[in-house]
């Protein structure tokens, strides 16, 4: 029985574990990892369904986006749609400048539309131009505890444990798959991952039914409890506890741009660190940055070809 470690308890390692249980039935999985659901960065994002990743192969990023595409909306359809934490929605993709194309993060989503003068009037002078778009959001507070059921029904073993090193590893896998998210930057010494601050403002009004989703760092995403507005995007910064002056500008943004939201109750901010960007032999899943729950499924499913294509390969080192 082949034996794979995943390393990572976020929305990549969940979903590489939950692939891999799927393409190798037998294979005995165990994730380890030092954080868990709400202590994760998939935890609290936005969870937008636009999935892209600069730098990357155009079939590669097709094979993550069309298969993550397949796998979300199935969901967000599904009796399940309501424990799984991933429901259709629509909105506006809003830029400050006029667009030759949509960006590339629209290729994969259910549809898109450019957006009428009408539309588009409502949100200037902010914006001049956008695309209405049908895609999914994803709930990291219910996915994950969701797709972590799912690992533990088909056997999946847990272990809580803070990993400083892969050779901790050698002899006791055939396959350990590296899904540390940042954690990865100890962990390999990569020196090009680094961490995105994002902070996010979590909001209660139900009465506004569509997302937003600009070029200019305002995002407002409605999930089934609340919305949350956002938001921040500053490299290089590593401290998670929100910021105060950071929430207020947030907030500020949002009622100058979307004047709707100015009865909402605000609830809790929270910020977290977006992974911008082997001996065991080690699958790397990880740096995903601002776009990870998009591409989640897609690289998990990826990961699990992967594995096996090793396993096929030969024996353990
Ligand atoms: C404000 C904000 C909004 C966002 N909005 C969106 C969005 O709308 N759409 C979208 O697609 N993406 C969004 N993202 C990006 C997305 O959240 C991330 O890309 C994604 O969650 C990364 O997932 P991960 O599993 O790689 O990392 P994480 O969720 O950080 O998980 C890493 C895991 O690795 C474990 N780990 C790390 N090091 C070790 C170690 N040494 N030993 C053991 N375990 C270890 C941790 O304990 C944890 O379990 C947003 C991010 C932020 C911050």
């Amino acid at each position: 029985m082949a034996n794979i470690a995943v390393v990572g308890a976020g929305v990549m390692g969940l979903s590489s574990a939950v692939a891999i249980q799927r393409a190798l039935p037998n294979a005995r999985v165990t994730i380890m990892a030092d954080k868990f659901t709400t202590d994760t960065t998939s935890d609290g994002a936005g969870g937008l369904f636009v999935p892209y990743a600069v730098d990357t192969d155009k079939d590669i990023l097709r094979k993550w986006a069309v298969e993550g595409r397949r796998h979300f909306y199935h969901l967000a359809f599904s009796e399940h749609s309501r424990v799984t934490g991933v429901y259709l929605s629509h909105g506006y993709d809003l830029s400050t400048v006029p667009l030759t194309e949509p960006h590339p993060h629209l290729d994969f989503v259910l549809s898109r539309r450019r957006m009428n003068a009408e539309e588009i009037s409502t949100f200037q002078p902010y914006y001049v131009d956008g695309y209405h778009v049908v895609t999914v959001i994803v709930e990291g507070r219910k996915y994950l505890p969701w797709l972590t059921a799912r690992f533990q029904e088909k056997g999946g073993l847990i272990a809580t444990r803070k990993i400083h090193s892969f050779d901790e590893l050698e002899g006791k896998y055939d396959v350990v798959v590296n899904c540390a998210g940042l954690g990865s930057q100890t962990l390999t010494g990569d020196e090009q991952l680094k961490p995105e601050r994002g902070q996010i403002l979590r909001v209660y009004a139900p009465w506004i039914k569509f997302f937003i989703h600009a070029n200019d760092n305002f995002y407002f995403f409605p999930s089934s409890e609340n919305a949350a507005i956002g938001g921040t995007r500053q490299l290089d910064r590593y401290d998670v506890t929100p910021d105060a002056s950071d929430t207020e500008a947030i907030w500020e943004k949002a009622v100058k741009r979307l004047p709707s939201v100015k009865g909402a109750k605000r609830l809790w901010e929270w910020a977290g660190l977006r992974p911008h960007r082997g001996p065991p032999r080690i699958v790397h899943n990880y740096g995903h940055g601002y776009y990870g729950i998009s591409l989640s499924w897609g690289t998990g499913v990826h990961v699990a070809e992967m594995v096996d294509d090793l396993l096929k390969a030969g024996p353990k080192l």
